[in-house]
């Protein structure tokens, strides 16, 4: 800061004033011995935000992130603590308990005889998990995981697909992400350096009875994007957010492209135990040679539904599983004892009734489908054309003929799925996802005309969704 001195005696005041000297502004300050300095302010504010830039960029978001920077669920969560909707369709969690063993599971190893249960565990798994993983996946792919270094457990299905993406690509090499996609996976990918190449599912028919299985992807545009550059294919089955249950015909065709270019598969199973009969999950994994470049993510927030849990894993081959062992070992290290050793307990609860309809791996889908089938109908009823999905509990559901029915001129949004679902839970206070999220900046025109539902709520909840839905559109015939 530049500072003048000088001595006047015709100056008189008690508190600093403001003085201008020719172009400049100053301070003038009266010291106790009597000088009088003149602070100049021009300067200060010039040194002062010339500093304030060269802050702001210095820590500005790295480039690499790209738009990382805003989240639909930090947004929308946010909505609903500010708007309270009288029914949150929006983030994916189920609205009433879990399975009372799970959560008895967790009491009880919390006040154990064994203090070991509150401590650090095992950093890549806590040993009775993984073994029940090994159990539970050994018979579903056909071979025998090694617990010790087949099978990773992470903070959630988040941290397997981020020790995955982190751990494989190298700075430039290219990733196939299909749209829509969790929208995650776009930022991860940057966060490697690596170039997301995006392919959308796009609808066979968008009028008359839609389902999840309508929407495929064109076979030769598939194949034009891989190239050497080409590390990855993230595979998402069931679908987030369409449901879609990849067909074996589908799978196969990806699994030869990733054989033919010499490319992983990181497939996103965190819904493979929500498949609505007849439709059946199938893991890339099992198809041949896919083993050796699979590697598989699950999550027990799903498999158990306790999300607030944020427990997953990935498995594959140890080779492709040491890389995520080196990015865990040295951003997480171990997960939460109590909750893995309770997963393992739920697992263990699971396993002895594998095989009777009771098994939560079954009694899940046939719990969901009444609810589904519930929220396709009202959603008809109610103007718009839902894409019924054949897992999961999405629904993605167009509604182009609301269109004239709302008003969004006051929403400020750049996206028109945004401004829908916004104005859509003021006036009706149903709260939902705006899919436009789930898509790269070039193809969100594709995701403009559809909101997505939430299922795995209460019925109460469901019928009053449907309820003030009704009431919503009596109001604007
Ligand atoms: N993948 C998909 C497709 C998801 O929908 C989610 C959200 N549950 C995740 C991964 C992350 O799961 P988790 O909550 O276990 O981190
Ligand atoms: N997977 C859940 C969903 O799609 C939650 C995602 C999240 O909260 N980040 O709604």
């Amino acid at each position: 800061m530049s500072l003048s001195t000088y001595s006047s005696s015709n100056v008189s005041y008690d508190g600093p004033i403001k003085i201008q000297l020719g172009q400049s502004w100053f301070t003038a300050v009266r010291s106790q011995s009597g000088v009088v300095e003149l602070k100049n302010l021009n300067i200060a504010f010039r040194n002062l935000s010339c500093a304030a830039n060269q802050m702001t960029d210095k820590f500005k978001l790295p480039a690499r992130y790209g738009a990382g920077e805003k989240s639909v669920w930090v947004e929308y969560i946010q909505l609903a603590a500010e708007y309270k909707p009288a029914v949150n369709l929006g983030q994916g969690f189920p609205d009433y308990h879990a399975p009372q063993h799970v959560t008895k599971a967790l009491g009880e190893i919390a006040t154990s005889e064994n203090p070991l249960l509150n401590q650090y565990t095992r950093g890549f798994g806590h040993p009775s998990l993984i073994q029940n993983l090994s159990k539970v996946y050994s018979p579903l792919v056909g071979r025998e995981i090694n617990p010790q270094n087949e099978i990773l457990v992470t903070y959630g299905a988040y941290e397997a697909l981020y020790s995955a993406i982190l751990g494989h690509v190298e700075q430039g090499d290219e990733v196939i992400v299909i749209e829509p996609f969790f929208d995650c996976y776009d930022f991860m990918i940057k966060s490697a350096c690596g170039i997301p190449r995006f392919i959308a599912l796009n609808p066979k028919k968008t009028s008359g009875t839609v389902t999840s299985a309508d929407w495929v992807l064109d076979e030769k545009e598939l194949e034009s994007l891989f190239n050497p550059k080409t590390k990855m294919i993230i595979v998402n089955t069931p679908h987030n957010p369409l449901g879609k249950v990849f067909t074996r015909q589908e799978l196969e065709m990806i699994a030869n492209l990733c054989k033919k270019h010499n490319v992983l598969c990181l497939s996103d199973e965190v819904y493979e135990w929500m498949a609505y009969e007849p439709v059946e999950h199938i893991r890339i994994a099992t198809l041949p040679g896919m083993w050796e470049r699979t590697i598989t993510v699950g999550s027990a927030g799903k498999t158990f539904s306790v999300t607030g849990w944020k427990t997953g894993w990935a498995y594959g081959p140890a080779a492709l599983m040491l890389n995520l062992q080196v990015v865990h070992q040295n951003c997480v290290y171990t997960c939460c004892t109590p909750i893995q050793e309770a997963i393992a307990r739920s697992f263990d609860y699971e396993l002895a009734r594998r095989d009777s309809p009771d098994c939560y791996f079954k009694s899940l889908a046939r719990e969901l489908l009444p609810k589904r089938d519930f929220l396709v109908k009202t959603l008809r009823e109610n103007g718009f054309n839902p894409t019924i999905p054949e897992a999961g509990y999405f629904i993605v559901a167009d509604w182009t003929k609301l269109e004239n029915k709302i008003d969004l001129s006051s929403e400020s949004d750049k996206y028109k799925d945004y401004k829908f679902t916004k104005k859509f839970a003021k006036e009706t206070g149903v709260l939902t996802i705006p899919p436009t999220a789930f898509y790269s900046e070039g193809h969100k025109h594709l995701g403009e005309n559809f909101a997505r539902f939430c299922f795995i709520k209460k019925d109460e909840n469901l019928n009053l969704a449907g309820k003030l839905m009704k009431e919503w559109n009596a109001k604007n015939q």
